[in-house]
């Protein structure tokens, strides 16, 4: 028997974006934890915008669990909230209320900037770095400082351990903003290993007492330099098990037909302040057009030449949703709009 360290994760009741939370229990264990072996935990939810003071006792039901190296017998916990009854879902529990397909894969883009004392990292204390150009990629102490680096080298270990699906990072446009990659099978997976990506990069940032920034306009400015600053999005790649081995031009017409349709409903879930950044610059469309197109990172849906060259078949990218959205809505939306379209 082993005593292991239970890091119960789950998001609050806080709008527009849901912050992660978290408390630790030890408990002991023949070896590493399975799911079906975490007891359902409990918190004030009156501290969380989860309750009221009366009945404020909310549940924490595992759904996922990761290895967390950073510890000796480390265990990472994502959880859904229920109410007191321990059967109804929470309101802020959006996990609760998606459809899911194993079959179905996502990819998310998550970009974000690196905060310090409220700017972004690399920012001088009065005015501005360099406009844009060569930090996205970009390589050396002038691009990208040196703590950036380290923190996301870091942040790919730490992933790997917990065994998330990370698939990259890199420096993004603006002064201070980077991009990491998640792949996951199925809207709830895929969305687990997101927020539990999210959560691990801003514990990992504490110790180098680094502010993660997820809103997705953190710099207005101006459309021209020095003041002109990219936001940040969460480009959401899917494909469902008929896309990657049918697909077809007239089901794409289908799928698309369908997806300009639900314009507004995919809006709504895409992330706060979205009018903001979908303004059709800096590599978006207008929050208020529904567009596709080839190689088109300025169309609200980016079909890759791959897609084309096999013959209408592969994944899309869906480049609407931002950098604060909560991927189990934005999952679960495409799904449901995918699942109302037939496939003959
Ligand atoms: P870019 O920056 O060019 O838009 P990235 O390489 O950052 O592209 O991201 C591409 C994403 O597409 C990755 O997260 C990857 O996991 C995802 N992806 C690749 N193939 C598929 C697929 N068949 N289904 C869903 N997502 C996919
Ligand atoms: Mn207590
Ligand atoms: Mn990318
Ligand atoms: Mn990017
Ligand atoms: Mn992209």
């Amino acid at each position: 028997m082993a005593k292991y360290k239970l890091e119960y994760v789950w998001l609050d009741g806080y709008q527009p974006m849901a912050n992660l939370r978290s408390k630790t229990q030890i408990k002991e264990f023949a070896s590493f934890p399975k799911l079906e072996e975490l007891p359902n935990w409990g918190f004030d939810g009156s501290s969380t915008r989860q309750a009221e003071g009366k009945s404020s006792d909310c549940v924490l039901k595992p759904v996922a669990v990761f290895p967390d190296s950073t510890k000796r017998n480390g265990v990472l916990v994502m959880c859904e909230v229920y109410m007191p009854d321990g059967k109804t879902p929470h309101p802020s529990n959006t996990r609760a209320t998606i459809p899911d397909d194993p079959d179905t894969w996502f990819g998310f883009e998550q970009e974000y900037f690196f905060f310090k004392d409220g700017a972004p990292l690399g920012f001088p204390k009065n005015g501005y770095p360099y406009p844009q150009g060569e930090y996205y990629t970009g390589v050396g102490y002038k691009a990208v400082g040196s703590l950036a680096r380290q923190i996301v080298d870091e942040h790919i270990d730490l992933c790997l351990d917990a065994h998330i699906n990370i698939e990259g990072i890199n420096a993004e446009v603006a002064k201070g903003q980077w991009e990491f990659q998640i792949f996951g099978k199925g809207s709830k997976s895929a969305a687990d290993q997101m927020w539990m990506a999210r959560y691990v990069l801003l514990r990992l940032c504490e110790k180098h007492e680094i502010d993660i920034e997820w809103r997705c306009k953190p710099i207005r400015g101006a459309f021209d330099a020095p003041l002109d600053w990219n936001g940040s999005g969460m480009h959401s790649n899917f494909s469902t098990k008929f896309m990657r081995e049918v697909g077809g031009k007239t089901y794409f017409d289908r799928l698309m037909a369908a997806f300009n349709k639900l314009m507004d409903e995919h809006i709504a879930v895409y992330g706060p302040e979205n009018h903001l950044r979908l303004t059709g610059l800096h590599e978006t469309q207008s929050i208020d057009k529904f567009t596709y197109g080839l190689a088109d990172r300025g169309a609200s849906i980016r079909v890759p030449h791959s897609f084309i060259n096999n013959g209408y078949k592969g994944y899309l990218e869906d480049r609407r949703p931002n950098s604060a959205a909560d991927p189990y809505l934005v999952a679960g939306r495409i799904l449901k709009t995918v699942q109302s379209v037939p496939t003959n």
